[in-house]
């Protein structure tokens, strides 16, 4: 037949035999997401996760149970969970003793540019020595493929158009940029010393459904629906490549079922939105006005990311499919269907008297 028209993601291979996944981060946004997928699809899944409160618990204990919801009922031993800090040495030794997962998907970091300012400590930390314990223990344990989430922001104030991994200067402008450009440095030098198969993910913006409370998406959304003010940083003119957590799950279960000695990939759509389009698209699904509130731009956010996907395309066959705006419309979808209704919250809005509350 015809061949594919350009820039279509390619049919993942056929899914041959179950892996054991150990998923860090689990509880998380994209380590849930990649969980749900990865059981659904037949394998197992292992998951670790602190569940610290850098953002509302409950938000990743609803996580959790969407992933039990994804473990067949006649098969409960395809799904563990542990609750434990990647940094705790014993603990670790002792889970992949038990566990000897044979890939790694390694989702579990501080997250979040701006607070890694105030504290840059403990992103040092979880970031860099957890994911160094982790490439360590996976060499020892003779893991198959160790594949673990990078961001856009090892890129900074790059000028070009499009952020591509072979040509861009890497410029971290936050502390969180610095460590996750740290773990790249680190994955080689896992590959270079042990033939450690690693594959770092530089991640656009990712949004959707059960997306963190701390990110622009669910707070622009939340703020709108609840009738409170927003904050914009600048003008509205500054641009970001939002990804939904869809095509970034499938670009991750392609990374992990085709391992590279050594490969750094950007998963993006490939295009940017506007700050100001981005919050009238908002407007439109929500269907209500936001309330601006014009601020100067924040240290350490950077103007412009835009993903070349060029490489994801040529060897994983990964290409976003999910444009922004219907991205955003299943986004306030789950807001108000499953957020509002079964995780929510104290409104904040009964304290300071605003707006409406959240029934
Ligand atoms: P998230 O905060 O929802 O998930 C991270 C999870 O890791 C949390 O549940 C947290 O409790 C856990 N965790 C953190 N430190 C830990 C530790 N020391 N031990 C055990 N568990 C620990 O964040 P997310 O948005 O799902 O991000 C997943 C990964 O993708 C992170 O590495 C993040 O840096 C990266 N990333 C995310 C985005 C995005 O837009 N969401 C963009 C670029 C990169």
């Amino acid at each position: 037949g015809a061949s594919p028209p350009h820039r279509r993601a390619t049919a993942l291979p056929p899914h041959l035999g179950h892996k054991k996944v150990l998923v860090t981060g689990g509880a998380g946004f994209v380590g849930s997401s990649v969980a749900m997928h990865l059981l659904a699809r037949g394998d197992s899944v292992v998951i670790v996760d602190e569940m610290n409160d850098y953002y509302d618990v409950r938000i990743k204990e609803n996580n959790l149970r969407r992933v039990r919801d994804m473990c067949p009922v006649d098969d409960p031993g395809r799904l563990v969970i542990y609750r434990g800090d990647i940094c705790d040495e014993e603990f670790m030794l002792s889970l992949f003793e038990a566990e000897r997962p044979r890939w790694v998907c390694h989702m579990a970091a501080r997250a979040g540019v701006r607070p890694s300012i105030q504290d840059p400590y403990i992103y040092i930390h979880s970031n860099i020595r957890g994911t160094t314990h982790l490439m360590e223990l996976s060499h020892k344990f003779g893991v198959e493929n160790f594949v673990f989430a990078s961001s856009s922001s090892v890129y900074g104030g790059s000028k070009s158009t499009f952020f591509s991994e072979d040509e861009c200067v890497d410029n971290p402008v936050s502390p969180y940029a610095a460590s996750k450009k740290a773990c790249e440095l680190l994955a080689y030098t896992y590959h270079h010393l042990y033939r450690l198969n690693v594959t770092g993910l530089r991640f656009f913006t990712v949004y959707g459904p059960r997306g963190r409370p701390d990110m622009a998406p669910f707070k622009f959304i939340d703020r709108v629906s609840r009738g409170l003010e927003l904050q914009q940083f600048g003008d509205g003119s500054s641009s970001r490549d939002y990804t939904y957590i869809d095509d970034i799950v499938d670009g991750i279960v392609r990374a992990i079922d085709r391992p590279y000695p050594y490969q750094v990939f950007n998963l993006g759509k490939g295009s940017g939105n506007s700050l100001s389009e981005f919050i009238s698209i908002v407007e439109k699904h929500v269907g209500r006005e936001a309330i601006v509130k014009v601020l100067p731009d924040q240290p350490g956010d950077v103007p412009y990311t835009c993903a070349d996907v060029s490489k994801a395309y040529d060897l994983l066959g990964y290409s976003a499919t999910v444009p922004f705006d219907e991205g955003i419309r299943r986004t306030v979808r789950w807001y108000e269907d499953e957020y509002v209704k079964n995780i929510c919250i104290e409104p904040e809005t009964q304290a300071n008297g605003m707006g409406r509350a959240a029934s």
